[in-house]
């Protein structure tokens, strides 16, 4: 039961929309629990996923993807993460991140060699944040040498999501000193000298292995530099703004869920002789969850629709993440408390989508960031 839903779709869109909610009720959602429990991700869900159609919404058509823009992907992605957060978050960075930027930046071998798999079911990774480096990713000390024709790369990255199981992964690596020594380079599961550890007990998203990788004399070869050397911070931040619009529908996509099952169950639950959806507190809170969702929708539409019609529109990406993310995780607090004791079990839909949607205000940068970006935007420095 969806209180609050998009409105003025298309035909075509009010379709992706259908199709994509479809799967994931009927393929994502009965078993997106045990996944949880058992941080196991659905390879052969992905697949059909991606045979569907639903990975590299905005990857063009000569590259296998649907070749529509940030908006259809942003519909997509809010349904899938209705149905199970850990499947639509490895689609975002592993089509979104990985493919996204190759897309932008990469050479046209890069884009078809590697675009091509990831849009067929292919796990891609994106990785930046070091142990030493999250938020200020200008400090990270990840190394690549350059020897011959080739790259050889020293360190490590931390919270790579599908760390352990990315057949393609781009990276950033220090090539020089200072923020302009930063360089893109493309890593696959098969070159020699790096090693991924699962970092099995995160609170949520607990399906899309989350891992720590280590690089030890990775060579790679020098056709495998994304960009010109210098330019991997550019390269990042152009990619996180449509990354952290996708980041937002997904939080919209979640808190759906979660205020949806917060109400079926108020419905169904009674305590003095009524069901508990009578009562005002209960009801007070809905509203709010309702108004938070609908709100949060608007800012990501907005933001997608701009970047789809070629607008520089850093300022309502920053802040539609930042409410969406947050907004999402009122919601989904709001659903344990609807839920009462039963919302507090880790293995509930409510405990799931409150564990889920912890990430978001940390993940491609944090609310404080997106707040220090915002206010840059007020005061213009
Ligand atoms: C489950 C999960 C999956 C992830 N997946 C990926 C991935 O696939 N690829 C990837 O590269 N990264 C990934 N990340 C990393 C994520 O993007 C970082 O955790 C995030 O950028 C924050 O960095 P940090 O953890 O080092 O925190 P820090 O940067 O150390 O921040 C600590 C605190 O200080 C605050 N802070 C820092 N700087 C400022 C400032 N200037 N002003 C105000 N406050 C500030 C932060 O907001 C935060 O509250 C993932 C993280 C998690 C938890």
């Amino acid at each position: 039961m969806s209180i609050v839903t998009h409105t003025e779709l298309t035909e075509k869109e009010a379709l992706l929309q259908a199709e994509a909610r479809e799967f994931a009720q009927q393929k994502l959602v009965p078993g997106a629990l045990e996944r949880d429990r058992d941080a196991a991700f659905a390879l052969d869900l992905y697949k059909e996923a991606a045979e569907a159609g639903f990975i590299g919404v905005k990857i063009p058509e000569n590259l296998a993807g649907r070749g529509l823009g940030l908006f259809e992907e942003c519909l997509v992605l809010e349904e899938l993460a209705g149905g199970d957060p850990s499947f639509a978050l490895t689609i975002s960075i592993s089509a979104g991140l990985c493919g996204g930027h190759l897309l932008h930046h990469g050479s046209d071998a890069q884009k078809e060699s590697r675009i091509p798999e990831l849009t067929k079911g292919a796990i891609g990774a994106w990785a930046i944040t070091e142990r030493v480096a999250g938020s200020h990713a200008a400090a990270l000390e990840c190394e690549a040498r350059r020897e011959g024709d080739a790259y050889v790369i020293n360190g490590g990255k931390m919270f790579v999501t599908q760390g352990m199981a990315f057949e393609s992964m781009v990276i950033f690596a220090r090539t020089a000193e200072g923020k302009d020594g930063i360089s893109a380079f493309l890593i696959e599961q098969d070159d020699q000298g790096h090693r991924s550890v699962p970092l099995a007990q995160t609170l949520g998203m607990r399906s899309a292995g989350t891992a720590e990788i280590f690089f030890e004399n990775c060579e790679v070869p020098a056709e495998r530099l994304i960009g010109e050397e210098g330019t991997g911070l550019r390269q990042a931040m152009q990619v996180l703004n449509d990354g952290r619009v996708v980041l937002g529908a997904m939080c919209v996509g979640i808190a759906q869920a979660s205020l949806d099952a917060a109400a079926d169950h108020a419905q169904k639950r009674e305590a003095f002789g009524r069901p508990v959806s009578d009562f005002a507190g209960l009801r007070g809170l809905m509203a709010e969850s309702a108004i938070d969702i609908a709100t949060a929708r608007e800012m990501v539409v907005a933001a997608a629709k701009i970047r789809d019609a070629g607008g520089d529109n850093r300022e309502e990406v920053a802040m539609a993440k930042l409410f969406a993310s947050e907004a999402c995780l009122r919601v989904c607090d709001r659903g344990i408390q609807i839920h009462g004791g039963y919302g507090y079990i880790a293995e509930t839909p409510a405990g799931m989508f409150w564990r889920d949607a912890r990430v978001f205000t940390l993940g491609e940068g944090t609310s404080e960031v997106h707040r220090n970006l915002v206010s840059r935007y007020l005061f213009d420095s």
